[in-house]
């Protein structure tokens, strides 16, 4: 039986502050290293006893880069996927997957660092009326690839979130937010234990989750980003239409369209930013790692902008298909 864990980091036990999970700030990341590693290793440890016998890790927080996990340290059966044709290969026939590490959708007033894919963007998604999380967005492509997502990990506002989307998802609370930049933290050894537990319950209960249909098309999605800076690079993408000085929409055909156009639009928004670093070339590099820092503080400590209302109508009811046996 083959699974695939999905890791964020915000999610994880025992981060309680945005310096945890930023490289930038050094020190506190390099510690949350092991913190994220042994959430992973406890979910590992659960599928294992329910009979997993091949366990993928995509290291998803920033796209893996820099890494987040300590490949060498992660349990023996599973393997960290680096690279992209290894993940492409291993998800293409997985059984079910698991989420670990993660965190509410932007503008969750009680999310510990709450966002949606990209804080410093500070992107909100809609989908089809309705803002969206990465949680529901990693359970789609799941089920679009063809397999169900048994199980989520994070703070108590991700679990609320995952399960008003997905009734049936198990989730295992390992934190309460005391506003979006700190948290409350349950004991590491309590946390490990409950994730091992419910992955374990999970799995041997996996004819009991369906494969979800993913939204029908077509998919109308909204980009708005906190700053109108961002959108002009996105605006200039086929198919992106404006609605607002930050907010964009595009409708896909299917998922691997929508997919692949907010890659594009996520990278572009972000090259925004990348142009200003390299307008600091030549900078000594402590001076730019300490402009990252402020940058990123002041990104997580500001205020998020009020979000547009969607236009939201009736959905048709999503029918869940028979999981494949
Ligand atoms: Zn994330």
């Amino acid at each position: 039986m083959r699974v695939v864990i999905i890791s964020d980091f915000e999610g994880i036990s025992g981060v309680h502050t945005f310096r945890q999970v930023i490289k930038e700030f050094g020190k506190p990341f390099e510690k949350a290293k092991t913190l994220i590693t042994e959430d992973i290793n406890a979910a590992v440890r659960g599928l294992k006893a329910a009979g997993a016998t091949e366990i993928g890790v995509v290291d998803g927080h920033r796209w893996g880069n820099p890494p987040n996990i300590i490949d060498e340290k992660i349990e023996a059966g599973a393997t960290v996927l680096r690279k992209k044709r290894e993940r492409d290969d291993f998800i293409k026939s997985c059984d079910a997957q698991v989420l670990v590490g993660f965190h509410a959708m932007a503008g969750t007033k009680d999310g510990f660092l709450s966002h949606t894919f990209s804080s410093i963007l500070g992107l909100a998604l809609g989908l089809k009326g309705q803002y969206i999380g990465e949680t529901a967005w990693c359970v789609w492509k799941g089920a679009y690839t063809g397999f169900p997502t048994i199980m989520v990990t994070g703070d108590a506002a991700v679990v609320r979130e995952a399960k008003s989307f997905f009734p049936e998802i198990t989730g295992v609370t390992v934190k309460t937010a005391l506003s979006r930049t700190s948290a409350e933290c349950l004991s590491l050894k309590k946390t490990r234990r409950m994730i091992e537990d419910v992955a374990t319950h999970a799995l041997k209960n996996l004819s009991q989750f369906k494969v979800l249909e993913t939204p029908e098309p077509p998919i109308e999605t909204d980009l708005v980003f906190a700053s109108p800076g961002f959108t002009d690079p996105v605006a200039a993408i086929p198919g992106y239409r404006r609605k607002g000085d930050r907010w964009l929409s595009y409708t896909a055909k299917n998922w691997p369209e929508l997919d692949e156009a907010f890659s594009m639009a996520l990278r572009l928004a972000l090259s925004q930013l990348v142009n200003l670093q390299e307008n600091l070339s030549g900078v000594e590099s402590e001076q730019v790692n300490r402009y990252v820092r402020e940058f990123v503080c002041h990104v997580w400590e500001s205020k998020f902008p009020p979000l547009p209302k969607l236009k939201t109508h009736r959905e048709k009811q999503v029918q869940p298909k028979q999981p494949k046996l």
